[in-house]
């Protein structure tokens, strides 16, 4: 089935997510009309999906559509940002509508959950390649940030960094895992990223610097580090892994995803030691999915303890990444 570019936007991206009382003009017209609270700053973020670059060729459509929202959604729970309006600038090389309908379902369905309206793109025809900017509100003076780390602050990250990782070693068969539901749960991790949204708002108060974790635990944490003038030391007897990964890749190569894996989208944050004993009654971790994994220190770059040595990933010899032989 092929559609024209117009039957193309009404059908699958005109009121796609929520119905929300600030968007004056959506889809449709040159530019949507958007009314911004008085008393809030403008958050605002991008990011891509290339197909073979940031997911597989032919990963399903329902993923790719969940995945460009979540990981701009992502980005502002980074922030302790309110998402608010999407604009999707989607690639396509051909107008399939099977694959169209699974794609916008992926998307809408995800912001319908976090009240963010569709509210404009551009739909060209290329190879597949979907970005999304994202805008969203904070109050002011209280977003969070890379830059707020001191030496001294605790470093805690949610969820079970790792799995998304081997999901996607499980999508490209780089890793085969016998248990069906482990392999599904890992999967989905990859496919259908659960953004922090919720967490990212209430940690406003509580956390001195956040960051997502897109790239690998270990870089990201580097760039939290780097950003508030610190190094930071991760233990890794602290790594919260799932049962799944475990199970999965045993305990060696489940803490080498969890490090250096990407696609995570849980938050890595700092917490001065004044205030670790109110995050923890008021967000309990058990509750929320955080545990402590470290510390930033004085002393620059970031490093891994394991039984109190320094690791050394450069010179391990071990191959993260590839197939258990
Ligand atoms: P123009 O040529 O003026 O840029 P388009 O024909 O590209 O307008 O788009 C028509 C309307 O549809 C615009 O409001 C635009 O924001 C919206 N739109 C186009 N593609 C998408 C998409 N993939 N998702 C959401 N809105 C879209
Ligand atoms: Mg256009």
């Amino acid at each position: 089935m092929s559609l024209s570019e117009f039957e193309l936007i009404d059908r699958f991206f005109r009121n796609c997510g929520a119905a929300r009382s600030d968007v004056r003009l959506g889809v449709g017209d040159d530019a949507a009309l958007l009314e911004c609270p008085r008393d809030r700053q403008l958050v605002a973020a991008i990011d891509t999906l290339v197909e073979g670059v940031h997911f597989p060729a032919g990963a399903p459509a329902a993923s790719v559509g969940h995945r460009v929202l979540a990981v701009n959604l992502s980005d502002l729970a980074a922030m302790g940002a309110e998402p608010a309006w999407g604009l999707l600038a989607l690639t396509i090389p051909r107008a399939d509508g099977a694959w169209l309908a699974e794609f916008s379902e992926g998307l809408c369905a995800l912001a319908r959950e976090f009240q963010v309206a569709l509210v404009g793109g551009d739909t060209t025809s290329g190879p597949l390649c979907a970005t999304l900017q994202i805008l969203g509100f904070s109050e002011p003076a209280t977003a969070l940030t890379r830059s707020g780390g001191k030496a001294g602050d605790a470093v805690f990250v949610s969820g079970t960094p790792g799995d998304a990782a081997a999901g996607l070693l499980l999508e490209q068969s780089r890793l085969s895992v016998l248990e069906p539901d482990v392999a599904a749960h890992l999967r989905s991790r990859f496919l259908f990223p659960a953004p922090r949204v919720a967490l990212g708002r209430r940690l406003r108060g509580y956390a001195s610097a956040c960051i997502d974790i897109s790239d690998g635990l270990l870089g990201d944490a580097a760039k939290l580090a780097r950003a508030s003038s610190c190094g930071v030391e991760l233990e890794h007897e602290r790594l919260p892994l799932s049962v799944a990964l475990k199970r999965a890749c045993g305990e060696d190569r489940a803490h080498a995803l969890a490090l250096l894996g990407g696609d995570d989208y849980e938050l890595l944050f700092s917490v001065p030691p004044a205030r670790i004993g109110a995050l923890q009654r008021d967000l309990p971790p058990a509750e929320w999915s955080y545990a402590r994994i470290g510390t930033l220190v004085g002393e620059l770059g970031a490093r891994v303890l394991r039984h109190g040595n320094v690791m050394d990933f450069a010179h391990s010899g071990f191959d993260h990444f590839a197939a258990p032989s």
